[in-house]
């Protein structure tokens, strides 16, 4: 292609390129990224493969469940392009590593399913001058843009506040096609690559957003807002703000939490409690603990059932943590004494028990 040529090759294997995430979104942004051979990629995920997921993220197969997801696509990422060195960080982007993490790659792809990363990644990147691309999907709808460059937007400039939290739900309640996960994923490697090759608009900010329920593709483009809290005339943020979920609006957590390794001595020791699983019916056919489903959506109307446990020991998990602690919120709220909320949910109790396998004592 004379827009690559042997130079543009050059260009993408000196390049370094840090990706948060290896779900729906990092499958083939990955795939394609190692494929191109870009020379150095850093992937940040600490989950491990789960069932649920399996439909969007194309790196995993059913073997792989309960494993480390970053763990498992580095290995499927090295047989696709060996000459490209992928460094797993098994830890959450936050704000303890993200200008370490930032700081080492040229630029940052936001493959990340929540808006306190998004708006973590956007002002890291923009506080140390990196780029960055970032990336959603909900449902069949899609988005891409890339942002953080010199006079151009930031994702704040776009998005100044963030949505009002139940307004907006994750993947896992709301659904997402798997396919469109993919095309936004292969956007974001296009992206990148347009990039690394310099391709791309010289000030970034063009938003492609994909309708692919009505197969429509529409590009806007934005300038960097003058009024910009971060980037703008008269900036207010010099920093990262101490609670990114805070500033989404998403509540402390109050309810007492329990690890699965807790729980685990709990059921040894004969501690009787009643547990609660705030997840979809479809997760919960995909896999369970064993309790009492009502989805989180459901359950201000669907208290009556659990009144019998007012001043029993009730444990309330989701599937990694969010719809749990409003749902522990609820409870106390409405007088329930003894709640607890599992800390890292279903995700965290797959890891625990996989571990315990793996050392051949236990299983679930
Ligand atoms: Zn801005």
């Amino acid at each position: 292609m004379p827009e690559v040529g042997v130079e543009g090759q050059e260009k993408i294997r000196s390049s370094t390129v840090l990706v948060i995430g290896a779900g729906g979104l990092g499958g083939s942004l990955l795939q394609y990224l190692v494929a191109a051979g870009v020379g150095k990629i850093g992937l940040v995920e600490a989950d491990v493969v789960e069932g649920s997921n399996l439909h969007r993220q194309i790196l995993f197969t059913h073997q792989d469940i309960g494993q480390s997801k970053g763990a498992i696509a580095k290995a499927v990422l090295n047989r696709l392009n060996p000459d490209v060195e992928i460094q797993h960080y098994n830890e959450r982007f936050s704000i303890k590593n993200a200008y370490t993490l930032v700081q080492s790659y040229d630029i940052v792809v936001d493959g990340s399913d929540n808006f306190p990363t998004r708006y973590l990644v956007n002002d890291a990147c923009v506080l140390l001058g990196k780029p960055f691309i970032s990336g959603a999907v909900h449902r069949f709808e899609g988005q891409v843009v890339l942002l953080g460059l010199p006079d151009g937007p930031c994702y704040r400039c776009l998005y100044p506040k963030p949505p009002t939290p139940g307004l907006v739900a994750n993947c896992a309640e709301e659904g997402v096609l798997g396919a469109v996960a993919g095309v936004i994923g292969g956007l974001m490697a296009t992206e990148t690559l347009r990039f690394l090759l310099g391709l791309h608009a010289p000030k970034g900010g063009e938003l492609l957003q994909v309708d692919l329920k009505t197969f429509r593709f529409a590009k806007f483009v934005f300038s960097k807002n003058t009024a910009c809290l971060l980037c703008g005339e008269a900036p207010e943020i010099f920093d990262l703000l101490e609670n990114y979920e805070a500033f989404c609006g998403i509540p402390e957590q109050i309810a007492k939490v329990v690890t699965p390794a807790e729980l685990h001595d709990w059921k040894i020791e004969g501690i009787d409690y009643f547990m609660l699983d705030v997840r979809e019916p479809e997760e919960y056919a995909a896999g369970n603990m064993g309790g009492h489903l009502i989805p989180s959506g459901q359950l201000t109307n669907r208290l009556d059932e659990l009144m019998q446990y007012r001043n029993k020991r009730v444990v309330v998990h989701c599937k990694s943590g969010g719809r749990s602690r409003e749902a522990t919120k609820l409870l106390l709220d409405a007088g329930f004494t003894d709640v607890w909320d599992i800390k890292g949910g279903f995700l965290a109790y797959l890891a625990f028990y996989h571990a315990l396998d793996a050392f051949g004592k236990s299983t679930p």
